[in-house]
């Protein structure tokens, strides 16, 4: 489908929000309507919700479906971002639940990385398969005008932000084992399923991209054994306070960002 052209000129962009594990309806905004959307890619986790915040558009799609029948090594992230695309977004807010890699971040942090490791397996990773080069840049994978703006916001709402991390993102959708947990302890901060290739995804599509993530847990390099049951309750503590950082943060987000991610098509063929 051809994608509808963003509303400018009134000073704020068309920003996106991908619902992560325990945000599966936005309550952030009121909808005005719900769009299904069919890709090339196939079909997204769901339906978007459209509507607006403070005079900004937002579609709001949960990642894993509403109720978390989708797990995130079988989300169609091509399709997921394709989606927001067509339906016009220049701004994704993605928020992930993450597991801590290190001490200094217990569960209940706020984290905003601003590096990512991939160890995904089997997942496709591109919309460029074949008919010309295509090489996105990722040396900084996230918007750094969002970062700002989230850190800032994040601040103003006493909430505990830490920033400059990095994301090992693995394909799940099992823990990882305890050797595995050491060994990315030495390059990574926060582990999760869901960030790759939504991140790299969003840059081929120049859209400005931030994961706003969630610790729900210590990974078993801590002998806190991890299990579902704990995590989900971390989350359902958070939660409400993500809607209220993103809630503040997103009419903020301006039309213009001193960022170059919107160029990163242009940048990426030869
Ligand atoms: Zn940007």
């Amino acid at each position: 489908m051809s994608p509808e052209p963003p509303l400018r000129g009134d000073g704020h962009p068309t920003v996106a929000v991908i619902g992560g594990s325990g945000l599966y309806e936005s309550g952030l905004f009121p909808r005005d309507e719900s769009r299904r959307v069919s890709t090339p890619w196939g079909a997204p986790s769901g339906v978007v919700e459209v509507g607006s915040l403070d005079g900004t558009r937002v579609l709001f799609l949960p990642r894993h479906g509403v109720g978390h029948t989708i797990p995130a090594h079988m989300v169609n992230y091509r399709a997921n971002v394709d989606a927001l695309a067509s339906l016009g977004a220049e701004v994704i807010l993605a928020v992930n639940s993450v597991g801590s890699l290190k001490v200094e971040l217990p569960p209940g942090q706020f984290v905003l990385p601003d590096q990512f490791v991939d160890l995904t397996k089997g997942r496709p990773s591109s919309f460029y398969n074949g008919g010309r080069a295509f090489h996105v840049g990722m040396a900084d994978p996230f918007c750094p005008a969002l970062e700002g703006l989230a850190r800032s916001v994040g601040g103003e709402l006493g909430l505990s932000v830490a920033s400059g991390k990095t994301y090992v993102c693995v394909e799940g959708p099992r823990f990882s084992t305890r050797a595995e947990s050491r060994f990315f302890q030495g390059f990574a901060d926060i582990i999760g399923m869901t960030l790759v290739p939504e991140a790299s995804l969003a840059r081929e599509r120049g859209i400005c991209y931030l994961p706003l993530c969630m610790v729900t847990d210590y990974d078993v390099w801590a002998d806190h054994p991890v299990d579902a049951a704990g995590v989900a309750k971390v989350m359902a503590e958070n939660v409400d306070r993500v809607r209220r950082w993103v809630r503040v943060l997103l009419p903020r987000i301006p039309a213009e960002r001193a960022c170059a991610c919107r160029h990163a098509p242009e940048m990426a063929s030869f």
